[in-house]
Order: structure tokens, then C-alpha cells, then sequence
């Protein structure tokens, strides 16, 4: 259900398509000093977390052939894949995008990597990002 608090829309993460966990975790970890998050595994993709002050690095490396992160990965090689901002009232947000004529990828939330309900918006309505949209 909707928060009657409002925080206001933030990042809540930046998705980087990786072809190996084991190759880049150090650096982000280790090197650059971000604390690790257990995440689920969503989408065909094994996802680490790092927690980058409020937000958090996600590292996605496809674990099933043709998953969207191994198609992506092949069309335009590993890089920033998505950006997810998190919004006080994702229904209402996702309703919104629906009548500025944005082209939605989930017209109806589903459950995220981190548990929350999230949707993804397509890269053509927004500049050329795929954007995620999270509730909190
Ligand atoms: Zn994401």
C-alpha cells in the first residue's frame, strides 16, 4: 500500500551489466571500499549489491542464456544497464507515466531483487535510459 509519508523520488540504484561477478566485485568492493548487500537473484541475473551511501551499485551478471541482462550484454557490451529511483507512491507514479504516454515494460508492478515492488519504464519514452521505477 502506498506510504502517506513523503520522502521523494531518489536513486535507489544503478544496475551494471557485468560479464563476471568474480572479475569486478573486488574492485567495487575491495578497491573502491562499497560494503556488499545480499540481494536475490532476479530476472535470469546473479545481482551483488553494494551499498553506495542511500544507494546501492547493483552488479548483474546473466546466469541464463538469452536473459535480458545476456541480451543486453551481447547488443551493446557490459555497462550501465538501468537506473532505479525509488518513489513514494509507485502505482500512482506508473499511473502517471501512463497518461503522459510513456511506454511502459511492466504495466503492472512485480516483485524486484530487493523484495519491493518495482516496474520498469522503456528506454524509447525516456531519453534512452531504462529506468526502474521502486516503491521504498
Ligand atoms: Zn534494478
Amino acid at each position: 500500500m502506498t506510504s502517506p509519508i513523503r520522502r521523494g523520488t531518489r536513486i535507489a540504484h544503478i544496475g551494471i551489466a557485468v560479464q563476471s561477478l568474480d572479475a569486478l566485485l573486488p574492485f567495487y568492493r575491495d578497491v573502491l571500499g562499497l560494503s556488499e548487500v545480499p540481494l536475490d537473484d532476479a530476472d535470469g541475473a546473479r545481482i551483488a549489491g553494494l551499498a553506495a551511501g542511500e544507494s546501492l551499485v547493483e552488479l548483474l551478471q546473466p546466469e541464463a542464456a538469452g536473459s535480458p541482462i545476456d541480451k543486453f550484454i551481447e547488443k551493446r557490451g557490459p555497462g550501465i544497464h538501468h537506473v532505479c529511483l525509488a518513489v513514494d507512491d509507485l502505482d500512482g507514479t506508473l499511473e502517471k507515466c501512463r497518461a503522459a504516454g510513456i511506454a511502459l515494460i511492466d504495466s503492472v508492478p512485480r516483485i524486484g531483487a530487493e523484495g519491493k515492488r518495482i516496474a520498469f519504464l522503456h528506454p524509447k519514452s525516456t531519453g534512452g535510459v531504462l529506468i526502474e521505477l521502486s516503491e521504498y
